[in-house]
């Protein structure tokens, strides 16, 4: 595998050797139970209150506010089940159609149980109109749920509008923050967030650990933010989030933070950034050798290191098993079982049969250009080849 170049950081990245470093000693010799009285304990529980302090830097909060899960997909739902089921005087939800299916499948389950809930459509490159929001806020909304910046298409939401929007009306305000933090702004007071998810493994730390952001009082909210467990069992993470908690993963989210606050201006991955130069030199290249490519996503409020890209007349699973040097996914990861057209391109409005042809380059920051220049090349003799083929050349 060592000779295939990763461009699927939008999946998943590696983890950064900085923060299997940081990680090590909490496998090993430091392995107690945070929640223990005696010196493996107190470690244990030093280690957790570091990291705290690490995610609540990136964050510009207070580390009361970080709450540790086992990663996006339970912040999501701890953050929208919690405050839906918490909130009984209004039963009203508002998110989107290009939401994670860890947002849409939890505000469906929770349909079944009797909540109302709003599915605002995306413009063309995916994102969310704040007038729309306005127009959906009736009496009974407790929530609106918006992604900072789309998985797939990499579109950024103006999330401080939406915010102020929010604010303005007295509802709270959850993102699924998972691809923009530590690539964009990552400070709540200024994105103006109630609640945000976050996961390690997407900001180069390890799998199966995330947080999520929970604004404390104050803020001209009153009551303070209630929020409902998950989970019931110890009084871990102020028993909103019961269970043992994973000391070494979550040192390692809280070296992933900081890791993502190096580089000039603050991100490593931001725009005009390495990463978002390698992807700018990586579309270059395919427009100049390819016709009939289109470009999905914002042109320039996106994610730096993405580029999504719909090959017109060649199948993306085609062009996936074609490639032989570089690792791409076919709309998002979550979907790649299954043939269906991305939901976040039909949301677009992209027809199917273009849909289809989809690829995503997630780039980060190991890549290099010559990896850049090895991809540009294997992804232009693969498409020539396919559409020579179908073609009946
Ligand atoms: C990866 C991802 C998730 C899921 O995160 P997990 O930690 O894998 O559960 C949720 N939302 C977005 C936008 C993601 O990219």
């Amino acid at each position: 595998m060592t000779d295939i170049i990763y461009m699927d950081n939008h999946a998943t990245t590696p983890v950064a050797p900085e923060v299997l470093e940081a990680m090590m000693p909490y496998l090993t010799t430091h392995f107690g139970n945070a929640a223990s009285m005696h010196p493996f304990g107190a470690a244990a529980k030093d280690a957790v209150e570091k990291a705290r302090v690490q995610v609540a830097t990136l964050l510009g909060c207070s580390p009361v506010e970080i709450i540790f899960t086992s990663g996006a997909t339970e912040s999501d739902n701890l953050a929208i089940s919690g405050i839906a089921t918490a909130h009984t005087r209004k039963n009203h939800i508002i998110t989107s159609t290009a939401e994670h299916h860890a947002v849409l499948d939890t505000c469906h389950a929770l349909e079944a149980e009797g909540f109302e809930t709003t599915y605002l459509p995306v413009d063309k490159y995916g994102m969310v109109d704040p007038d729309d929001v306005e127009a959906a806020i009736t009496p009974k909304t407790v929530l609106m749920s918006f992604m900072y910046a789309n998985n797939e298409v990499g579109t950024i939401n103006p999330i401080s509008d939406i915010a102020a929007i929010a604010k303005k009306h007295g509802v709270l305000f959850h993102s699924d923050a998972v691809q923009g933090i530590g690539k964009l702004l990552s400070n709540m007071d200024e994105l103006g967030l109630d609640l945000a998810s976050l996961t390690a493994h997407k900001m180069y730390g390890p799998k199966g650990v995330g947080a999520l952001y929970v604004r404390a009082g104050g803020y001209e909210r009153h009551p303070p933010l209630q929020l409902h467990p998950l989970f019931y069992g110890g009084g871990q993470e102020m028993g909103v989030r019961p269970g043992t908690l994973n000391v070494a993963g979550i040192v390692g989210l809280g070296a992933a933070c900081e890791l993502c606050q190096d580089g000039v201006g603050g991100y490593r991955d931001r725009e005009g950034s390495p990463t978002g130069m390698l992807r700018d030199r990586l579309y270059e290249k395919l427009r100049a050798r390819l016709t009939d490519i289109h470009l999905n996503g914002h042109p320039v409020k996106r994610l730096p290191g993405n580029l999504n890209l719909c090959f017109e007349g060649v199948q993306s699973h085609s062009l996936l098993s074609g490639l032989k040097r570089v690792a791409v996914s076919t709309g998002s990861a979550c979907d790649s079982e299954s043939v269906k057209p991305s939901h976040v391109l039909t949301a677009m409005g992209v027809p199917d049969a273009l849909a289809v042809t989809a690829v995503r380059f997630g780039l980060g920051r190991y890549n290099t250009a010559e990896e850049v220049d090895i991809v540009a090349e294997e992804v232009v003799a693969v498409v020539n080849r396919l559409r020579e083929l179908s073609s009946g050349m």
